[in-house]
């Protein structure tokens, strides 16, 4: 098969002939119909995922359809079209148990624990766990653009956060994950404000529902300016990008007993950030993470989907192939095109 693998971390990647994968006994071998072109992948190409052996194939936000099955595999067969939570559950230990898949202690993660899809075909373990069937109205570009962003989203807003209609929300950053929380909330009856650097980002916030935007490059404060469009504060914020600076604002600009989402990764040297804890106690904030979404929760979210109440197809800006992925991937850490960029082409 063709794929995209790195021998050594900030160096690279190269496209290869490698031999094509097997299933497990509890897994699929899927054909990559779609992929994600994610900032979760530049982290583990910089060697910040401790869970990466080299060499590796990134990629863990794909749809397709399944072309082997493992003998213990029950709930899919060849032909099916499916698509997978970034984070699978093993289906046996507590929290499996539990329900929360998500933060199962023996995860199988595509483009982390395992070789991921940025190559034409990919084995996925504890497939019965973890498999989504798709309907026929959501494409593989769409399909593959929920396995992380969106549903990490659907889970934070949703489910973490728990957003009522009519509450303020503050999204910080609006990058795909940012624009899906935006998307996600508005749906629930929640007034989003974008928050961003880039004029050409927050157009896109409103496109997605955002009832206000904040450049914070031109305030002098973007925490006093949610509490001016929010009445003193907002009631769930998001830190959908993951730095410091948007994290704190991220805590600062609640109101009373408000909670924060940390969706967006913090890691290597950012791993430790500043957080306003005398304002935690005080005040009673709730601070959550969010960390990939059960596979059985993409109900919900897909059927909002399917009736028009959220359209992530909007959130795709580009359509890339395996090739042009190299540049994006290294090219991710500066400041990058507004949306999310799909792999369609192999
Ligand atoms: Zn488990
Ligand atoms: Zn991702």
């Amino acid at each position: 098969m063709k794929a995209m693998l790195y021998d050594a971390f900030e160096k690279a990647p190269e496209i290869l002939n490698l031999p094509d994968p097997t299933p497990t006994d509890d897994g699929v071998v899927i054909k990559v119909g779609a992929t994600g072109l994610c900032r979760s992948d530049w982290h583990g190409w910089m060697g910040h995922d401790p869970d990466i052996r080299l060499p590796h194939v990134p990629g863990h936000e794909l749809a397709g359809e399944v072309v082997a099955t493992g003998r213990g595999v029950m709930r899919f067969k060849v032909g099916d079209r499916v698509t997978v939570p970034f984070v699978s559950g093993c289906g046996h230990c507590s929290e499996c148990h539990s329900g929360n898949q998500q933060v199962c202690s023996n995860q199988f993660q595509p483009g982390f624990t395992h070789w991921g899809s940025f190559a034409e075909y990919v084995a996925i373990g504890y497939a019965d766990t973890n498999l989504v069937h798709l309907p026929e109205t959501i494409d593989d570009a769409t399909a593959a653009s929920l396995g992380c962003r969106f549903a990490t989203s659907f889970r934070a807003v949703a489910d973490q956060a728990r957003t009522a209609p009519g509450e303020w929300i503050a999204v910080h950053g609006c990058g795909g994950v940012g624009l899906s929380a935006i998307m996600i909330a508005t749906a629930l009856g929640a007034n989003a404000i974008g928050i961003d650097l880039s004029d050409e980002k927050l157009n896109l916030a409103r496109a997605c529902g955002a009832v206000a935007t904040i450049n914070a490059s031109s305030v002098a404060d973007p925490v006093e300016a949610v509490r001016e469009i929010t009445g003193g504060g907002a009631h769930v914020s998001i830190d959908a990008l993951g730095h410091p600076v948007t994290c704190f604002n991220s805590i600062k600009n609640l109101r009373r007993r408000g909670r924060h989402v940390q969706v967006g990764l913090m890691l290597g040297q950012h791993s430790t950030p500043q957080i306003p804890m005398a304002q935690v106690i005080g005040h009673e904030l709730e601070i959550y993470g969010s960390h990939g979404m059960q596979a059985w929760r993409y109900d919900a979210m897909m059927s909002m989907i399917a009736v028009g109440r959220m359209a992530p197809s909007k959130l795709i800006s580009s359509r890339i192939s395996l090739e042009e992925a190299v540049p994006a991937l290294m090219a991710m850490d500066r400041a990058t095109a507004p949306g999310i960029s799909v792999i369609t082409g192999f």
